[in-house]
């Protein structure tokens, strides 16, 4: 059997969705959309239930696969109803709906809904991809309440830069929301996970953590609340060959690693068919037996070259971490240029192995 999988500490996930409670005193919706950011959505959904306040998701499609799995708690979907004909199973299974536009006001005025439904009212604070506008905000609030057919209504926005803590935008999108909220007394929503370890003083009932439960900084920079995080997912393979090469000989595709010395290399069964960031160059840490080495030229589909050189405990068999509790996601992220969002989004063809359930 090849060597490669994901370990998911079901453990972990509670420990951070925990704090993200413990730090905001707020109602915590776990965002599991794209299948829990490649972590498996039912299995975290079931880890969490018993204390989660609700889930989050992208689309019907995500929370119908989560109900049929016998999640009961409540379902928000993230960007409402794509398509009217969604309505009749909203009301059917419960679920919670953002309203960001006014076409989907629009249809719910329009429906015919067995029973009143919950919507959170997207209001676009500075962002500008989706959310009503803040010259409708006020209107659309008191139609949702004249249609009869809303239970509850929650207000909500999100950030665009949250995550740089020096930036202000923050600020003036909160400006934004309190001005367009003036005396509406509901709920209110805002912060995700950068804003929760690192906007205190953000308003919030309901908290929206997606990232932060799966334990990686959406931070650049050293922060002592995402130091606490635990990361969930640890991917690891094995070391399936081993080489001693001269120096000046090629490695991988495209030779664009060549051997300054002689030096040992250990091929790993690991490449980007498996979500491994193929722009991860030369030099982009691994753990193998234990001890940190590092990533020698091109990603291949389905194996990489490791320096084993001066790892003299490694070999055949060793195991390596690809990304994980030692080497963290937004480091790897770092080093291919992209964020840990989507090094863990990419994952895939490696069996996921769940523990502390
Ligand atoms: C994905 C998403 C979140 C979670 O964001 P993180 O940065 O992963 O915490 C929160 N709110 C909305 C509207 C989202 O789409």
């Amino acid at each position: 059997m090849r060597p490669a999988r994901a370990l998911i500490d079901l453990q972990a996930l509670r420990h951070n969705y925990q704090l993200a409670r413990e730090v905001t005193g707020a109602k915590a919706l776990a965002v599991i959309k794209a299948d829990a950011y490649g972590h498996g959505a039912v299995r975290c959904a079931q880890a969490l239930e018993a204390e989660a306040d609700g889930f989050a998701v992208a689309c019907i499609e995500e929370a119908l696969e989560l109900r049929a799995a016998g999640i009961r708690a409540p379902i928000l979907l993230l960007e409402g109803f794509f398509e009217a004909d969604e309505l009749p199973l909203i009301v059917e299974h419960d679920f919670w709906c953002v309203v960001h536009s006014l076409w989907q006001l629009d249809a719910i005025e329009q429906a015919t809904l067995a029973k009143p439904i919950q919507v959170w009212l997207k209001l676009d604070t500075g962002m500008h991809r989706v959310g009503l506008h803040p010259s409708e905000y006020q209107s659309a609030y008191q139609r949702l309440q004249a249609s009869g057919k809303v239970a509850k209504i929650v207000l909500m926005s999100h950030f665009a830069r949250a995550d740089e803590l020096d930036s202000l935008r923050s600020v003036e999108q909160v400006a934004v929301f309190l001005a367009a909220r003036d005396d509406l007394s509901a709920e209110v929503s805002l912060r995700n996970s950068p804003a929760i370890l690192g906007w205190p003083s953000v308003p919030s009932d309901w908290v929206r953590p997606g990232l932060m439960l799966y334990g990686a900084t959406p931070f650049e920079q050293d922060h002592p609340l995402a130091a606490r995080l635990q990361p969930v997912m640890t991917v690891e393979s094995k070391v399936i060959c081993v080489r001693e090469l001269p120096a000046g000989e090629p490695v991988g595709y495209g030779a664009k690693f060549i051997t300054p010395k002689p030096m040992r290399i250990g091929v790993v069964a690991m490449g980007y068919a498996d979500g491994y960031p193929r722009h991860a160059p030369t030099g982009t840490p691994v753990l193998v037996a234990g001890q940190r080495s590092q990533l020698l030229g091109r990603v291949s589909m389905d194996m990489l070259c490791i320096d084993l050189t001066d790892v003299p405990d490694a070999g055949l068999g060793s195991t390596v971490e690809l990304w994980g509790k030692n080497i963290l996601a937004s480091e790897l992220a770092e080093k291919a240029e992209t964020i840990p969002y989507q090094i863990f989004c990419n994952l895939k063809r490696v069996p996921r192995l769940y523990s502390g359930s």
